[in-house]
């Protein structure tokens, strides 16, 4: 795809940022501690990265999806857990409330979310409804100008250091499936909620998740999200959105792992030559070029249909996020098979890639979800 001047430049202001920013000494920081510096998060809010699609009147960039896949995606080239700290706010928090959100939602919640001064976390997985995410089994229970919320999310994104979380809960327990679910924005602060353990993830080191208890939480009823009854919708409708964010990751990730196999294949000898002189291993960097090149047409395509309002969104978005995190998960693997042993090392960037890329076919609908969406949108 050929892009705008406009985009070329939100490429360059991303690249810039990440060759400055997201440097080896950070990133190996990030992965010894377990920590993401706070400094950072503050030089990408003030980047404007955290409300990219966020109106201007909320205090975002007001930008489109294109240019939200193009940051992550040159910042997902240096660093995944970097995406999801962008990702978090633009997608699965600010999504919900842009979708359903009333003037005084959006005046209170938007502004410092998209600032990075607040964090808003996305609770939809339950123990036992995680691809069945109609299967909630969080109740919220109507008393006066209150719902009372009781229940358990799992696997919640930033749970642990979140100011507010988007929980959907069974509202009316006489309606079958997915239907009766509601949507609320919680305080994390309110007397009731807790959060579980922060799990000890493979990848995307730096970016906390956990579950969060909800025991006996009293919720005012200004604070339900959208129409009483209509929450699986709004998650349905963020998580269709929040699949080309994830889709826009895996390009940028999978990028880094063929920039970092053409420059070690060009470098490392073996019998005399370059690894890159063996047509064994120039073949595997061809091959992961070409899917690398389909796969971000399919992304960049997807975020257009969006930008258009096209009913096609949808699938588009299913397609892209499908095809692009498989491929990203095959091209790390081969990148940590050119990189032989030193591959398997965590000194080498490819062995964070691989860890950290697992999880693209897990969550936000896994890759068997997307393929469920794509063939419904055939075969309905
Ligand atoms: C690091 C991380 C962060 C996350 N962040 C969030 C978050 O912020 N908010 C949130 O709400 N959730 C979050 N999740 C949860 C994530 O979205 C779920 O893990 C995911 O949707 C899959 O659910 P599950 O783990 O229960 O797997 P399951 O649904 O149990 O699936 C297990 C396997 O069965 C397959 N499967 C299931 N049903 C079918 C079917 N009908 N046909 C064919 N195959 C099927 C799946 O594809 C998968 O391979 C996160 C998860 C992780 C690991």
């Amino acid at each position: 795809m050929i892009f705008s001047e406009k985009h070329e430049l939100v490429r360059k202001l991303a690249r810039d940022f990440a060759e400055k920013e997201l440097t080896k000494e950070v990133l190996d920081q990030i992965e010894e501690t377990g920590e993401y510096p706070k400094e950072l998060l503050a030089k990408m809010g003030k980047a404007g990265f955290f409300g990219i699609k966020t109106p201007v009147k909320y205090g975002g960039q007001g930008s489109d999806y294109l240019s939200y896949v193009i940051v992550l995606e040159e910042l997902g080239r240096a660093s995944a857990v970097t995406d999801i700290w962008v990702s978090a706010p633009n997608s699965l928090g600010g999504g919900p409330l842009m979708l359903a959100g009333t003037p005084e939602q959006l005046e209170k919640y938007l502004p410092p979310i998209a600032r990075g001064e607040k964090i808003m976390a996305f609770g939809l997985t339950e123990p036992n409804a995680g691809s069945d995410a109609g299967g909630t089994t969080t109740t919220a229970v109507q008393d006066g100008d209150y719902w009372i919320l009781n229940g358990r999310k799992t696997f919640i994104t930033t749970a642990p250091v979140a100011d507010w979380c988007i929980i959907y809960a069974k509202t009316d327990r006489t309606q079958k499936g997915s239907k009766g679910i509601s949507a609320f924005i919680v305080d994390m602060k309110l007397p009731g909620v807790s959060c579980g353990k922060a799990e000890h993830k493979m990848g995307l080191i730096g970016c906390p998740t956990s579950d969060i208890i909800l025991e006996d939480v009293r919720v005012h009823k200004d604070d339900m999200l959208g129409e009483e009854g209509k929450g699986f919708s709004n998650a349905m409708k963020t998580l269709d959105i929040g699949r080309i964010g994830v889709a826009a990751m895996a390009i940028g990730v999978a990028q880094g792992a063929l920039d970092e196999s053409v420059r070690y294949a060009k470098e490392r000898k073996q019998f005399g030559k370059r690894l890159a002189d063996f047509q064994e291993i120039s073949f595997m960097i061809a091959d992961m070029a070409t899917k690398l090149q389909a796969a971000k047409e399919l992304v960049y395509r997807a975020a257009q249909l969006k930008d258009a309002n096209s009913p096609e969104a949808g699938p588009a978005a299913s397609m892209a996020k499908y095809y692009a995190t498989e491929i990203c998960n095959e091209i790390a693997a081969k990148a940590v098979q050119i990189h032989g042993g030193y591959g398997y090392i965590r000194e080498y960037k490819v062995e964070r890639i691989y860890r950290d890329c697992r999880v693209f076919t897990i969550f936000e609908g896994t890759s068997q979800v997307q393929k469920m969406v794509i063939a419904g949108s055939l075969l309905k």
